[in-house]
């Protein structure tokens, strides 16, 4: 990249006079002395001054520094980072869907609650669930959500004595999160050596305080917890209820549904599983499903057909409320149904087999050089809890790293922390043959390099835009406007 460009902000690029840009005059102007005097600004807004083209190359040079899914492989474990196909983006960009308002008369907005309702339906159907809101704005909010109409569900039966839900130590941090948020207490089970939740462990846990577990399958090592239905039964003894914390849904799509599984409660992750691009840290949504009997509860307001073909919205008024605006990401929403009707039955099974390949196939090619503490066949996801030769001082810190200079996306890292040197490696399914293998024989010469040469990791990466940012720093005192960086 050109020197005058790289790694400047466009304040550096700014200079006195230049404009790219003008505003068109509106009818407003003379009229500023109507504005209430303390709304308006006492001084012009520090803004960069530059001429087009030089805006056009600071954005075009930045957005080569970027890396995304469409750039090239990205194994992120725990965080599917699927592929977004095109036609996504397409449906939910048509003139149609995109220029609607919210607040139009549902008379003129049918064809978009159609699309609404068979999303529900489709996905009441995949989780093996009665009925879903498509509101929540994401996984942690669906759990919010979910756990709301958990205490909803006990209150209306008079029992507000349920004040704990359980988590297991493998768990996402956005779970006890959200029970925290919800204002119920987290009581943590432990795993097994095989990172199955222990049954021995939760059943003296479970009593008449308890609200729901919280269980995430598979679960954040990759493992299927195969004594669910076992686990199921002894909660629903005890008066709880099962939420299901749907991020690793993909490797189950067609296979096997959390409603089948005795689970009550579920979000799913639709910019995981279903493929709406999350980078960033969003846009996204994060559907909640309930069994039969719970449906009541559900945020308002949900999307019904009636007898004449036509859709409505319907408030309830047992409902826990509305958790977002209007029906919440709606151009998400149809970009996950977009995936699910150009995939259809066969091709959702299919991506959720193809995902347990390709992970299972990363696993056998690699694990004589790193350290795979759980030995079973895994889903969509595996850890590996850094090298086997742990003598040369090589950390998965310095392996993450190294990816970089060979052009691939690092890997999750030292989550779960259930190990010291957790590699967390999720391929999905649409990388070919040829991607996973050439993402196995660069992983193959890290672990030589780091016996040959262990400073060459340890110093890496040698040739990204940005070499290594201290990122305690990072953390502790961001640096995220002009106006810091000047401080
Ligand atoms: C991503 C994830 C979440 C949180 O979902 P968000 O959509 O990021 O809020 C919860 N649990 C697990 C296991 C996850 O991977």
């Amino acid at each position: 990249m050109n020197r005058e460009y790289y790694g400047k902000l466009v304040f550096e690029l700014s200079r006195p006079g230049r404009r790219g840009y003008k505003l068109p005059s509106n009818h407003l102007e003379g009229n500023v002395e109507q504005l209430p005097k303390d709304l308006l600004r006492q001084e012009a807004p520090e803004l960069p001054e530059v001429d087009e083209l030089t805006l056009v190359r600071h954005y075009t040079n930045m957005s080569n520094n970027n890396f995304g899914v469409d750039t090239g492989f990205y194994p992120l474990g725990s965080c599917t980072m699927k592929y977004n196909p095109k036609i996504n983006d397409e449906m939910a960009t048509l003139r149609s869907m995109a220029g609607l308002h919210p607040k139009q008369p549902v008379a003129t907005t049918q064809g978009a609650l159609e699309a609404y309702y068979i999303l529900q339906r489709s996905l009441s159907e995949i989780g093996g669930m009665a009925e879903f809101t498509l509101n929540p704005y994401a996984g942690a909010q669906g759990e919010l959500t979910g756990l709301m109409v958990i205490r909803a569900y006990h209150e209306s039966r008079g029992d507000s004595k349920r004040v704990k839900v359980i988590v297991p130590d493998s768990a996402h941090g956005t779970n006890p999160a959200s029970a925290a948020v919800a204002g119920l207490k987290v009581v943590e089970v432990k795993s097994l050596p095989d990172g199955t939740v222990d049954v021995e462990a939760l059943r003296p846990l479970l009593d008449d305080t308890v609200a729901a577990v919280m269980m995430t399958n598979p679960n954040t090592v990759g493992i299927f917890e195969y004594n669910i239905p076992e686990i199921a039964k002894i909660v629903h003894e005890a008066g709880a209820l099962m939420y299901y914390d749907g991020a690793n849904l993909n490797p189950m799509l067609g296979k096997a549904r959390p409603g089948d599984m005795g689970f009550d409660v579920m979000h799913i992750n639709l910019h995981k599983t279903f493929s709406t691009p999350h980078g960033g840290g969003g846009p996204g949504a994060g559907p909640v499903g309930v069994r039969a009997g719970l449906e009541k509860f559900l945020p308002n307001p949900r999307v019904v057909r009636q007898d004449d073909g036509s859709y409505k919205l319907v408030y309830d008024k047992d409902s826990l409320g509305q958790v977002s605006c209007f029906l919440g990401n709606f151009a998400v929403e149809l970009r996950a149904l977009s995936y699910i009707l150009s995939l259809g039955a066969e091709g959702l099974m299919l991506a959720g087999s193809l995902a347990t390949l390709n992970a299972n196939y990363i696993k056998e090619a690699l694990r004589d050089l790193y350290l795979l503490p759980i030995d079973r066949v895994c889903k969509h996801e595996f850890v590996f809890d850094g090298l086997i030769d742990k003598s040369t001082g090589v950390t998965t810190l310095n392996i993450a790293k190294r990816l970089l200079d060979h052009g691939f996306h690092a890997p999750t890292i030292y989550f779960p922390l259930l190990f010291h040197e957790s590699l967390m490696i999720e391929p999905t399914e649409t990388e070919s043959r040829e991607t996973l293998d050439e993402f196995i024989a660069v992983m193959r010469d890290i672990a030589r390099e780091a016996k040959d040469t262990p400073e060459i990791v340890k110093e890496a990466p040698h040739n990204t835009p940005i070499r290594k940012p201290d990122d305690t720093q990072a953390a502790l005192n961001p640096v995220v406007t002009y106006k810091d960086l000047k401080a």
